[in-house]
């Protein structure tokens, strides 16, 4: 049982109201954490195997990307300034119909990369060929919720579902510690009523999570009325699909109605402002879900519609643009902008009693930034800098489930060159005619 000590931190836990405590120290027991407090308050039995000297710098729990496409970083900046839909029909869609199930394994190794770079140790995935993602998840070193995308209206749905649920009991019986599986049904406006209830018997019957995306354009919202007579979470609502644990990304046109239903059912809702703004959707009323006490997390969304994978970035977003929309500087504070990307977005993907924060019994996923930069100068308020200043180069440790995946900037799992590479070659295959 491999032991680890992150010593000399500023901790920031991400407890409900835990101040920073200055000189932490996180001990680890094969992968748990066994202490998160002050240095001195620390009994030592033992040396540990593997020691991380984190003097002047924060450690936060790893940041939780909510939601995303990992494989997508392959198409980053392949497509850009579109409206939603052409953007999907005409770019997106018809490109991912050529992926090979190792474009997916290495569109997933870099965006895996550029995460744990960036102090994300957990996704929340839907995309095809969602074993080779998995694969490279685990390869990686990082922690994922891997889920097969079912695209409702292709002629091969049901034949997705089936491989979906195959997937996802795969899993479950071999139980890896850092993959936690759903299924994933598009979004209600590419999934038939009888395809979802299908979804809501699986998910039920294996005991997991779906991933959904929902209520992300005014015009989804405004069909779903025209065609079924309803909201599209009134809809998901009525196909009893709040009856299993839900993570519901965008839900950028709510009606109050709405509100009511997604606290009530405790639906996690993953904010993207990146890809809304960027796709010019709108903005999540994440303020008003806060106040009726609905589970808000944080997702960047696929690279193809950010187009990075930041979440320290997304947590900024996420401060200044509730700020501009409702006019009004105190919305949306630091303190709340970090807790949607680190204990907001594991309650989101039901993992809130594993992952999120810093406390003794939960798994060991740690961010650590240094705060040694200039632009982290003169370092008034730690929580103000992370999300108003910080950027993801500034992340210099970085620990999933108690293993030391990036250690002084360095990958330690993998080859960082190797797989650059690869997504160049296989990213300007994609790209061709
Ligand atoms: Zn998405």
């Amino acid at each position: 049982m491999a032991t680890l000590e992150i010593r000399g931190a500023t901790l920031l836990t991400m407890a409900e109201d835990a101040e920073p405590t200055p000189d932490g120290l996180i001990a680890v027991d094969d992968g748990l954490i066994t202490y998160a407090g002050a240095s001195a308050g620390y009994v030592r039995r033992s040396e540990p195997d593997e020691i991380l000297e984190a003097g002047g710098c924060v450690a936060l729990p790893g940041l939780v990307n909510a939601h995303t496409h990992c494989a997508m970083t392959l198409l980053r900046g392949f497509a850009d300034d579109m409206d939603l839909k052409p953007w999907l029909e005409e770019m997106v869609w018809p490109t991912e119909m050529k992926l090979t199930e190792e474009d997916v394994y290495w569109g997933v190794m870099l965006g895996s990369v550029e995460m744990l770079r960036a102090g994300v140790t957990c996704f929340n995935d839907m995309y095809h060929h969602a074993e080779a993602g998995t694969r490279a998840a685990i390869d990686a070193g990082i922690r994922a919720c891997p889920s097969g995308v079912l695209l409702g209206f292709l002629p091969t749905a049901e034949a997705m579902l089936a491989r979906a649920l195959e997937f996802t009991a795969g899993l479950a019986k071999q139980a890896h510690p850092r993959i936690h599986p759903m299924l994933g049904p598009h979004a209600p406006y590419t999934c038939p009523d009888h395809l979802l209830r299908r979804v809501v018997e699986g998910a039920a019957a294996q005991g997991i999570a779906i991933h959904i995306h929902v209520a992300e354009t005014k015009h989804e919202v405004d069909e779903s009325i025209a065609e079924h007579g309803c909201t599209p979470v009134e809809r998901l609502d009525r196909l009893g699909l709040f009856e299993v644990p839900v993570n519901a990304a965008h839900c950028v046109w709510l009606s109050d109605q709405d509100i009511e239903l997604l606290a009530e059912r405790r639906v996690g809702v993953v904010h993207c402002p990146g890809s809304n703004m960027k796709l010019a959707s709108g903005v999540c009323p994440v303020p008003k879900l806060l106040a009726r006490g609905v589970i808000v997390g944080l997702g960047t969304d696929g690279a193809a519609s950010n187009n990075n994978l930041d979440l320290l970035e997304e947590a900024r977003l996420a401060a200044l643009v509730h700020k501009l929309h409702d006019l009004d500087p105190k919305v949306l504070n630091a303190p709340q902008a970090l807790a949607l990307a680190t204990r907001g977005s594991a309650q989101a993907l039901g993992l809130g009693g594993m992952i999120g924060t810093l406390e003794v019994g939960k798994r060991a996923d740690v961010a650590i930034v240094d705060l040694s930069a200039p632009h982290l100068a003169p370092g008034h308020h730690v929580v103000s800098d992370l999300v108003y200043a910080a950027r993801a180069s500034d992340v210099v440790h970085t620990v999933v489930d108690g293993v030391v995946v990036m250690r002084d900037r360095k990958m330690t799992h993998v080859d960082e060159e190797e797989i650059i590479r690869e997504v160049r070659e296989r990213g300007r295959r994609l790209a061709g005619p």
